[in-house]
């Protein structure tokens, strides 16, 4: 006979996860709650919750269930604090995917009462992600579909939220993709991410015009985000993109479950490195940067040709070769 764990908190119901860092197995009730401090205190952390007063927020909905996740809990802290905010759906034109994952954000939007923007990448940038993976394999190219996409996406949604006058972006990262983030950076010696990525959130300030960004889940460990997620019955594809086991992420996210499977509680010292790291050398790193506009799309860059420009050009070569699939 399987024996009931009960709740280490409240000690009345049956437990549905173990948060094995901390030793306590939690109901879904005090899971939920659990979650939803670790977003006040994320927003305390960073100084932000005070000022969302009157502020209008564009957040990254996904329709995975990170990014659900944090539109819920902020959609809730909005009537108390009293912020608007609405929703950007980037879409890939990953087939089935991201058909699937549009029709989740409607629904979700509809259901919360939440304004949504929905911005295609063929019509915005051109191309459609499977286009640009279908001319990097064919031109042989080493570059993965996520570097193509993610800056892609990370282009939009700083373009939407400057169209829209947000105040701030929020985005669904939490303590895993940050702790991902960081190894990636190391990997790559890439010091300027780590200076950049230093805070918890408002890592762009520095740089004028691109909008502030918050990361309510920022201390929320994924396995976490999962169960609260499947807890509160949100809607959910059991589509994953197809291209997301190529990127390097993937492996390193699989290195870090593996380390802390055996260390409970090293992605909170990890995370914990990165922020004593990124401070330590930030006002260093940031102060060389001269911040510039792009010289094809006119958006803040600290290149001549920001990333993005600079992937479409690269693109475009690439596909001449392959009659017009780029169509910008
Ligand atoms: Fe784009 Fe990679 Fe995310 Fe797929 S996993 S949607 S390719 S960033
Ligand atoms: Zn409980
Ligand atoms: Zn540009």
């Amino acid at each position: 006979m399987i024996e009931m764990v009960l709740c280490d908190l409240c000690k009345k119901r049956k437990a549905v996860i173990k948060i094995r860092y901390a030793g306590l197995d939690f109901c879904k009730e005090c899971l939920s709650k659990f979650v939803e401090q670790k977003v006040m205190l994320s927003l305390k952390r960073i100084g932000i919750l005070n000022k969302l007063s009157g502020k209008y927020l564009v957040i990254a909905l996904s329709g995975g269930k990170d990014s659900t996740n944090a539109t819920y809990i902020m959609h809730k802290l909005s009537q108390e604090y009293d912020f608007k905010m609405k929703a950007v759906f980037v879409d890939e034109g990953i087939g089935e995917y991201s058909r699937q994952r549009r029709a989740i954000v409607m629904d979700l939007c509809r259901k919360l009462g939440i304004e949504y923007r929905i911005v295609t990448m063929k019509e915005e940038v051109g191309i459609s992600t499977p286009e640009a993976v279908s001319i990097l394999v064919k031109s042989r190219s080493s570059i993965k579909p996520c570097s193509v996409c993610g800056v892609f996406r990370r282009y939009l949604l700083n373009k939407v939220a400057l169209d829209e006058n947000a105040d701030y972006v929020v985005t669904g990262h939490n303590l895993d993709d940050e702790v991902q983030t960081f190894i990636m950076s190391l990997i790559r010696g890439d010091i300027r991410s780590i200076a950049r990525e230093a805070y918890s959130s408002g890592c762009e300030d520095d740089v004028p015009e691109l909008v502030s960004r918050i990361k309510p889940l920022y201390l929320v460990y994924e396995r976490e985000s999962l169960v609260y997620f499947i807890t509160h019955g949100f809607k959910r594809t059991s589509l994953s993109c197809p291209y997301a086991r190529f990127s390097m992420r993937y492996a390193i996210r699989e290195m870090i479950n593996d380390l802390e499977y055996r260390r409970p509680g090293m992605k909170y010292r990890i995370l914990a490195l990165k922020e004593r790291l990124g401070k330590s050398i930030r006002e260093k790193v940031l102060s060389n940067i001269e911040i510039r506009h792009c010289k094809i799309c006119g958006m803040p860059s600290s290149r001549d040709v920001c990333r993005a420009c600079e992937l479409k050009e690269f693109l475009v070569k690439l596909s001449q070769n392959y009659k017009g699939i780029y169509t910008k």
